[in-house]
């Protein structure tokens, strides 16, 4: 069995590469040989970061500044990397937020960031890229969906919203790109050790470890080798899935 990924000189665009899972997939891509970019908001120092150490590695990566939530400078940046790369092979919507609250004291804004990075730009993203995959008959879209899509979670019901809306996004888009030779699938972590699930991890360590099977959070790393999986020819008959990387989660 020949056991090469199929994704060297292959190109990947990763939103929200900065930090955390985002990053961790950055990495193992450019390790695989991909030319990686990926899309950053805040975290100037720490995009910079993730390019020297993958360059150091002897990978390709380019950082960007672009964010989802705008679609105009989505579409411009997308348009920047075609024109100089010729195309794009992989795509994979990681970029998220949280701002966790019960209903009754979530802000008008709270509700809308969420909605706005998680879904609308995820929208704003795929439709950027997909029309230059659907030229080249060819591409993988890899959403970054989580737990708490299908199993809900308390004080989450924002964040729950838009990653079950990425779900069903996600089989949507596998039907209207099947025919033009384009996977689309989901990861759907459990809680991972990242920026994001901090306060969480702090506020109620025993709890949630209690559900989770495996008794231990998951790494990024866990994460990006799901998400590479899927990018990868190992997944060509894979599309419209959700793979859950959450250790065997439970909700009571
Ligand atoms: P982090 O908070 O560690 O990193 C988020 C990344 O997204 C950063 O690189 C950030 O860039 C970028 N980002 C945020 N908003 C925007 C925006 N509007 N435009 C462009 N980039 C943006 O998150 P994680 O690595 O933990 O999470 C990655 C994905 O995995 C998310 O979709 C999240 O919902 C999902 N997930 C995470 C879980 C976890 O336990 N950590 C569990 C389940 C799902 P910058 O720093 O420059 O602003």
């Amino acid at each position: 069995m020949d056991i090469d990924s199929g994704l060297a000189g292959k190109v990947a665009l990763v939103s929200g590469g900065s930090r955390g899972i985002g990053r961790a997939t950055v990495e193992l891509f450019a390790r695989d040989g991909m030319d990686v970019v990926f899309f950053y908001r805040d975290h100037a120092q720490a995009a910079q970061q993730v390019v020297d150490a993958v360059r150091a590695a002897g990978g390709r990566c380019e950082a960007m500044r672009a964010d989802i939530t705008d679609a105009a400078a989505v579409n411009d940046a997308v348009e920047h990397i075609v024109e100089r790369r010729g195309r794009i092979d992989v795509l994979v919507n990681n970029a998220g937020i949280v701002r966790d609250n019960l209903l009754g004291m979530l802000e008008d804004e709270d509700i809308r960031a969420v909605l706005d990075t998680n879904v609308v730009g995820v929208f704003n993203l795929t439709r950027a890229v997909a029309r230059h995959m659907i030229s080249k008959r060819s591409g993988r879209i890899i959403n970054l969906s989580s737990v708490a899509g299908d199993k809900g979670g308390r004080g989450q019901s924002n964040y729950a919203a838009s990653k079950g809306a990425i779900n069903a996004f996600t089989k949507a888009m596998a039907v209207e790109l099947a025919s033009r030779k384009i996977t689309v699938n989901c990861v759907a972590p459990g809680v991972i050790e990242t920026e994001m699930s901090q306060q969480v991890r702090e506020l109620a360590d025993d709890q949630i470890k209690a559900r989770i099977l495996l008794r231990r959070y998951g790494q990024a790393q866990d994460v990006a080798h799901a998400v590479w999986f899927l990018a990868s020819r190992f997944a060509d008959y894979i599309t419209g899935q959700v793979l859950h990387v959450d250790g065997g989660f439970k909700m009571e």
